[in-house]
């Protein structure tokens, strides 16, 4: 798995600087601290704004993987959140649901020049989690597929069968191929 090298890092925490600068002056209200900007592993996840804290978290295997359109694109997404936190405070929709990503958010993207939509096209091929599944069949040829987690209780003696067999004699017979 790829890392960022600590220039890089300091990239990062300059474009994260400079979005705020940016907003500082952009928002008449908002006088923004710099956030604390920390560099994890998160699996698939490009990045994550915990706004009430002023951090942001970014994926440093993607992050390195994707560099130039990481820092255009995921570094600005995160810091708006804890932007629109800073103007907004949270906002819920009727039923009580966060919303992340609404009109506000959007509005103060597009004023940094950032591109509105949400989702990342990053290939996540090196920071997937694998999804093994194992199969185990019956002696009336009933296939089962389980995962990693129930596979191994499996082994270790749990019963499993699928609902409506009367045949439970499950036997694990391999990795299933894909
Ligand atoms: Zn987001």
């Amino acid at each position: 798995m790829n890392r960022l090298t600590e220039s890089q890092k300091q990239e990062i925490w300059s474009v994260t600087v400079e979005t705020v600068e940016k907003a500082n002056n952009l928002f008449q209200n908002l006088r923004m601290q710099t956030p604390t900007v920390e560099f994890t592993n998160m699996g698939a996840t490009a990045g994550r704004a915990f706004p009430s804290r002023n951090i942001v978290k970014f994926n440093d295997t993607l992050a390195a993987e994707n560099f130039d359109a990481f820092k255009k694109r995921t570094v600005v997404h995160e810091v708006a959140h804890l932007i629109d936190y800073q103007l907004h405070g949270w906002q819920h929709t009727r039923n009580g649901r966060r919303i992340m990503h609404g009109a506000s958010f959007k509005r103060i993207m597009v004023h940094l020049g950032a591109d509105p939509s949400t989702c990342h096209s990053y290939d996540v091929s090196s920071v997937r989690k694998s999804r093994k599944q194992y199969v185990w069949t019956n002696s009336v040829g009933t296939v089962m597929l389980l995962g990693a987690q129930r596979h191994k209780r499996a082994l270790a003696g749990t019963r499993y069968w699928m609902r409506g067999d009367t045949v439970k004699d499950y036997q694990y017979k391999g990795v299933a191929p894909f």
